[in-house]
């Protein structure tokens, strides 16, 4: 197998999903003997996904629908990031205002983070389909009176039918312009999910390789953080950008499937 050709030996992988396991609706490998290989490898698997704006447990219907049963624990996505992040800071949880689908704010409620338009300890945003001036100016005033405001994934633009729609990162923007404030983000690249994965996996950072379609988030987050690297080259970037990129990713091929022995 080719992941056999890093040392130390890969324990575990943190997976992307969209652009590695689908594109859209339609699944990029043969799913079920992806997993069923992952398993014969005894290779530990978490899934870490960037967006949000789907729960975990929507996640996990989805594999199902794709023949891949996986228990919730092997899913992390930047919402439960975002929870985790709050409870150190916020031990005994706490109202939040959240600008967002409700996929995040269910995964907040269930952490103790109930959704409220005042006296919050923290602003959440990330992708809100009904975003609005309104909603904006809220959030303003919410972190100019002293709000947390953390967010959860930077990413500009996601991929959509039409070509490329504006992402929870350009929320963020108009957030951040506004208050003149930061988030702190959990998503990648940024390490708050990444470790979230780790500590899932159970290995060392050198023992666990993440498998992304982009570099400026999959590949990057565990760069930093000293995570074996594999670029597939079935989402979202090009040969050229590839070539751009330093330091290089430890692996690339064309799809996840290539990386290890298919059952
Ligand atoms: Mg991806």
């Amino acid at each position: 197998m080719l992941i056999d050709t890093l040392q130390p030996k890969i324990h575990g992988i943190i997976l992307d999903m969209d652009g590695v396991l689908w594109r859209g609706s339609q699944p990029v490998v043969d799913l079920p003997a992806l997993f069923a290989g992952f398993q014969h490898a005894s290779l530990n698997v978490i899934m870490a996904t960037n967006n949000a704006s789907r729960s975990v447990s929507q996640y996990v219907e989805r594999l199902a629908g794709f023949g891949v049963s996986i228990p919730p624990t092997q899913v992390v996505n930047s919402a439960l990031a975002v929870v985790h992040m709050l409870k150190q800071q916020f031990p005994s949880g706490g109202p939040v205002y959240v600008i967002g689908e409700q996929g995040l704010k269910d995964h907040l409620l269930e952490g103790g983070f109930p959704y409220a338009e005042e006296k919050v300890v923290a602003v959440v945003a990330g992708l809100d389909l009904n975003f609005s001036y309104a909603k904006l100016r809220l959030a303003n005033d919410l972190i100019r009176t002293g709000a947390l405001f953390v967010a959860t994934n930077p990413d500009p633009t996601y991929p959509h039918p039409n070509g490329l729609a504006p992402g929870a990162g350009s929320i963020i923007a108009a957030i951040s312009t506004a208050s003149q404030t930061q988030p702190i983000i959990a998503g990648k690249p940024y390490p708050a999910m990444m470790e979230m994965a780790l500590a899932r996996l159970g290995c060392a950072p050198a023992e666990a390789l993440a498998v992304g379609d982009r570099l400026d988030t999959d590949i990057l987050g565990a760069q930093r953080l000293g995570i074996r690297t594999a670029l597939v080259m079935s989402g979202v970037t090009t040969a050229a950008e590839l070539a751009a990129w330093t330091p290089a990713p430890d692996l690339v091929t064309p799809t996840v499937a290539d990386l290890i022995d298919l059952k």
